[in-house]
């Protein structure tokens, strides 16, 4: 071999190593490049994610606090979209995601920071907005308002057209007072779920009292899982007297007893139940203890002829077993199902009649009677009226605190024949019609005189418990309030 030839062979050596040095290179970036990539992007949407959110927002906080400028951080979620999954499928319900992340990349700034948590979780990272924070606020605003608008769209996948609307949390930080970072993303996430709770597709700042509500929800919801385990649950029972002045039934109203003796009122805790699964437990402990108590009157003369009606949340009411836990109860109790009242409301769908029909008629097949609670409160529909098999129609307090003394004229007038006529329509329809929440002798006598067949309220008693009413029932004589009697004292003896 000669030299030039040697030489020759080694360049070719040389060349052949240093290209496979840069492929191995290159090969390497590449991978280095995608494993960077991956673990500061969503894989889905091509956005940022989590930790490239947190650490930009950790470098924007400084930021904004040495330049005194405010930003904004919005989390934004779309309205039921475990919907949009059930129906068609992740796949399909990811390509909805990146559609709508495509179109709302375009309405946001070049340096706006725009990152996917998860699931339909967006947020979106606003620097610099203004150094006043009431401008800072509006133009956060009409930035969210903008996003909500173009998420708000019909998008077609899998074969579907979905409407998708989208709510969004929002909160600002920058000045001293404003929070910590540790805080802003929670923040924004518990802004997001009121906006939920307001009614979806719309934006809400974070405020403090927010979150003191968030945190008495969690409060209030371990005491009821705490009272379900326990005693601590327990039920008064309201009187309804009826035109000759006798108690005929009783409402049952379900209370927490605290540990200082003090009550915890329904209103605070039965949606809370219905939100996190523990309307059902809740509703057969209290079914369960009506049920009781009846069968321990049956063979009292007077306490055997009281109805007990108990309110029925909707949620309760369209589980597939509702009807096998109330046959259970009745059936383990031995409770007459004759003296049982169930009270509905106008807030059970009417989309659903049918289903709910169907289970309301079994009920009415076992003895149980139903009732109209609240009526006036809601769409009012005469719908429900036509309907359902009613045995009772309770108008609310909300209708008839104007009877009486609290309106004067021609005002009062309209009033008292716009409450007479729906007494009088619902009678005609063969139900009885109770009023509820009459707290003056005033309210009491103007619609005994209107028709009305019985009245419940503080009048003639507040919820008490069930020895109370026991002697309320027994000893009690009520009359019904005539023109020459107006003394509240006069009508409880
Ligand atoms: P509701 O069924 O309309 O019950 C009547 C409410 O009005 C009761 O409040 C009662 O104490 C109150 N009330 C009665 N008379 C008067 C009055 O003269 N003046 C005033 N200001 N109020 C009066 P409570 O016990 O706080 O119950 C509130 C609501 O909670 C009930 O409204 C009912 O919807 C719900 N609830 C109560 N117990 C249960 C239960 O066991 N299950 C379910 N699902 N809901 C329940
Ligand atoms: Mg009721
Ligand atoms: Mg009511």
């Amino acid at each position: 071999m000669t030299n030039t030839i040697k030489v020759q062979l080694l360049h070719n050596l040389l060349d052949e190593v240093s290209g496979r040095y840069d492929y191995l290179y290159d090969a390497n970036r590449n991978a280095l490049e995608k494993i960077q990539y991956s673990a500061s992007h969503d894989t889905l949407t091509g956005l940022a994610n989590r930790v490239a959110f947190e650490e930009n927002l950790e470098r924007s906080i400084s930021a904004a606090k040495r330049h005194g400028d405010i930003g904004a951080v919005l989390f934004m979620d779309l309205d039921n979209f475990k919907q949009v999954n059930d129906t068609i499928g992740h796949e399909e319900g990811d390509q909805l995601l990146c559609d709508v992340a495509n179109k709302i990349k375009p309405q946001l700034r070049e340096e706006d920071f725009f990152a996917r948590f998860g699931g339909d979780e967006f947020v979106i990272l606003i620097e610099r907005i203004s150094d006043d924070v009431d401008r800072a606020m509006m133009v956060t605003l009409d930035i969210c308002e903008k996003i909500l608008k173009c998420a708000k769209h019909s998008y077609y996948v899998g074969g579907h057209t979905f409407f998708v609307t989208a709510s969004i949390g929002a909160v600002l930080f920058g000045s001293e007072e404003m929070a910590i970072q540790g805080d802003l993303i929670r923040h924004a996430d518990v802004a997001m779920y009121e906006a939920k709770k307001r009614g979806k597709d719309q934006v809400v700042f974070f405020e403090e009292a927010i979150e003191t509500r968030l945190n008495e929800q969690v409060l209030i919801e371990n005491k009821v899982r705490l009272a379900l385990e326990s005693e601590s649950l327990v039920l008064h029972y309201q009187p309804k007297v009826n035109r000759e002045g006798m108690v005929i039934g009783l409402e049952a109203l379900v209370r927490i007893r605290e540990d200082d003796g003090s009550l915890i009122y329904p209103d605070r805790f039965i949606t809370l139940c219905e939100e996190r699964n523990l309307i059902v437990s809740l509703s057969e402990k209290v079914l369960m203890e009506v049920c009781n108590t009846l069968k321990s009157w049956e063979n009292d003369d007077r306490l055997a002829l009281i109805d007990i009606a108990v309110n029925i949340s909707p949620v309760w009411l369209s589980q597939p077993t509702f009807i096998e836990n109330v046959e259970i109860i009745l059936r383990e109790s031995g409770a007459d199902p004759h003296r049982l009242l169930f009270e509905i409301t106008e807030s059970i769908e009417l989309t659903d009649i049918q289903n709910k029909m169907v289970v309301i008629e079994r009920c009415a097949n076992l003895g149980i009677r139903f009732s109209l609670d609240d009526f006036g409160t809601g769409y009012s529909s005469l719908a429900y009226i036509k309907e359902l098999p009613l045995y009772e129609i309770k108008i609310d307090r909300s209708l008839i605190v104007q009877c009486g003394e609290n309106m004067a004229g021609e005002k009062s007038e309209n009033h008292n024949r716009f409450i007479r006529a729906i007494i009088v329509m619902s009678k005609s329809l063969g139900l009885i019609v109770t009023i509820e929440g009459i707290d003056t002798s005033t309210a009491a006598k103007a619609l005994w005189e209107m028709g009305c067949d019985v009245i419940q309220g503080y009048f003639y008693s507040k919820p008490i418990d069930q020895k109370a009413v026991e002697v309320f029932i027994l000893e009690n004589h009520l009359q019904i309030p005539t023109n020459n009697k107006t003394s509240e004292s006069d009508f409880i003896k």
